[in-house]
């Protein structure tokens, strides 16, 4: 019996030797130590010994039991310690890597050109002036000069809400606005969202412009060219040549479109300019009288001009963008570039 209880305590003390996880050394404690394990059933054999041999049997019996239970012990210390070095070598932090950056937003690019145009024309003593985008056609059309069944009208594409009610073709509405509303002089410049039907490259059926106008005694169109030619030097370089091209507007008079040499070939002739070197950038003139009978204005004593340009036209020249409609897809790969 003494051989086979040391036996049994060699033979745990191997097994233990061998354990990797927590389910095995309980499994292992409950074959030796466990209430119907090995030991018990080894010690039932007690009852048949003689009364010498019990106590140094029982003695054995529990020096093996005090042998296996601090063997027990210490190996489930030695597993609890192993585990939790491991899950510390599994958790360290390498700080030399580079930190997780979040992205932050980008202004949109026509954002960004309106802001800058602001800030140029806010230095030359304009003040930004807004509208409705839902407009009569009144201030749309009627008050501008174009009066009902005039041919200019088919220039603009327009979406009609209502008889008489449409959303606005352009931002020029401010100007009636605001000269119904003050007396000269008026420095204004409105930025805005304009609709008309219209969907390609290079035309959106939403956009923007930016609207202009000066009024005060004896404005010239001088002033009008000085003025243009300050904002094209300061948004698209001081060595960009202009020019201005006669045009027509019902509600400007004269009527000029203004080119400036082109970005990308600096005048000399490429595809983007179709070998002009020359690019449009807006429309102006001189208010036309009959604008100025709408406001009330005394057009014998006060004289304006009225420019208006597309936001998303200069977005394009000043980044380079080919195709408007990349401006409206709201594609962050592209929109995180400005
Ligand atoms: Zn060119």
């Amino acid at each position: 019996m003494r051989d086979q209880l040391l036996n049994l305590q060699n033979q745990a003390l191997a097994d233990l030797a061998g354990i990797t996880g927590e389910d095995e050394l309980q499994s292992l404690r409950v074959r030796f130590l466990g209430k119907k394990g090995e030991l018990t059933s080894i010690m039932k054999g007690i009852g048949a010994l003689t009364a010498e041999e019990r106590p140094l049997i029982g003695q054995v019996v529990n020096s093996v039991r005090d042998c296996l239970e601090a063997a027990f012990e210490s190996a489930s210390t030695l597993l609890r310690d192993t585990i939790k070095s491991q899950k510390l070598n599994n958790e360290k932090v390498d700080v030399t890597l580079p930190g997780r950056s979040l992205p932050s937003g980008t202004k949109h690019p026509v954002s960004l050109v309106i802001e800058e145009i602001s800030d140029i024309f806010a230095g030359l003593g304009f003040i930004v002036a807004e509208g409705p985008e839902i407009e009569l056609d009144y201030y749309n059309f009627e008050a501008l000069n174009f009066p009902k069944d005039h041919p200019a009208r088919d220039m603009q594409d327009t979406f009609f809400v209502q008889n008489n009610l449409l959303l606005r073709t352009h931002t020029s509405p401010v100007q009636i606005r605001t000269m119904l509303k003050q007396k000269p002089p008026v420095r204004i410049i409105a930025p805005g969202t304009v609709y008309r039907c219209d969907y390609d490259a290079t035309h959106s059926p939403m956009f923007h412009q930016i609207e202009g106008l000066m009024v005060d005694k004896g404005v010239t169109f001088g002033d009008l060219k000085g003025i243009l030619t300050i904002f094209t030097n300061q948004m698209f370089g001081s060595d960009i040549g202009v020019r201005l091209r006669p045009s027509f507007f019902p509600f400007t008079e004269p009527s000029a479109e203004v080119d400036i040499a082109c970005v990308i070939c600096r005048g000399k002739g490429c595809r983007v300019c179709k070998n002009t070197g020359w690019l449009e950038i807006l429309g102006a003139g001189m208010v036309d009288p009959e604008v100025f009978r709408h406001v009330d204005y005394d057009s014998e004593n006060y004289s304006g001009f009225a420019f208006g340009m597309g936001i998303e036209r200069v977005a394009m020249l000043k980044y380079g963008i080919s195709d408007m409609r990349l401006l409206f897809e709201n594609d962050v790969r592209f929109l995180s570039q400005f």
